[in-house]
């Protein structure tokens, strides 16, 4: 299986069909579900959270980009017609589609459409890693034991974080974001 291609196998045999997807998945932190809860205690073992945690795979969580934990809303904040966030979905989504147009530019002629899409080798042609933010995801991968593939994914995601902001090239800061969202399988 690779990225932008989907496999399916029966018993006629085994056809590959090309595909653009994205993953969201939500997953309780423990079989209770208040495992960090401020207000009310989880009763499970670590045992039992170990197990719960075990049923997903290593394989696939390293192919889930951003990690993020949610934690409860108190129900007094729940008041959504009152909440002003901070930034507008409006000006969210500018940034979004700003930042689309930077890597639709960027691969022209590399036949890929987001940073997403990128092959080890695009990472190499297009990438501008400065030196602090090099030398931080190299600490990275040595203090957490990072794969090959989440080395790679992490200088993607920088590059997103990098194109949302307008930056031309991968800062320090922004491999500090994207290692923000794989911190939880180090826990
Ligand atoms: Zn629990």
């Amino acid at each position: 299986l690779e990225d932008g291609k989907v496999s399916v196998t029966r018993a006629a045999g085994s056809v590959t069909f090309p595909a653009e997807f994205m993953l969201v998945a939500a997953a309780n932190p423990c079989p209770c579900g208040y495992l960090g809860d401020p207000k009310r205690e989880c009763k499970c073992s670590p045992r039992m959270i170990m197990k719960y945690h075990s049923k997903l795979s290593g394989p696939l969580m390293d192919r889930i980009d951003l990690h993020i934990s949610v934690p409860m809303i108190e129900p007094d904040k729940l008041a959504i017609f009152e909440h002003k966030p901070s930034e507008s979905s409006e000006a969210i989504r500018k940034r979004v589609m700003a930042a689309r147009s930077i890597q639709s530019k960027r691969f022209k002629k590399a036949g890929i459409f987001s940073n997403s899409g990128m092959k080890n080798k695009h990472i190499k042609e297009f990438c501008n890693i400065d030196k602090e933010a090099f030398l931080l995801l190299k600490q990275a991968v040595n203090n957490y034991g990072l794969s090959a593939r989440t080395y790679f994914r992490l200088i993607k995601v920088s590059q997103t974080i990098a194109d949302l902001a307008g930056d031309t090239g991968i800062k320090q800061n922004h491999v500090a974001e994207a290692l923000q969202y794989r911190i939880r399988e180090q826990e």
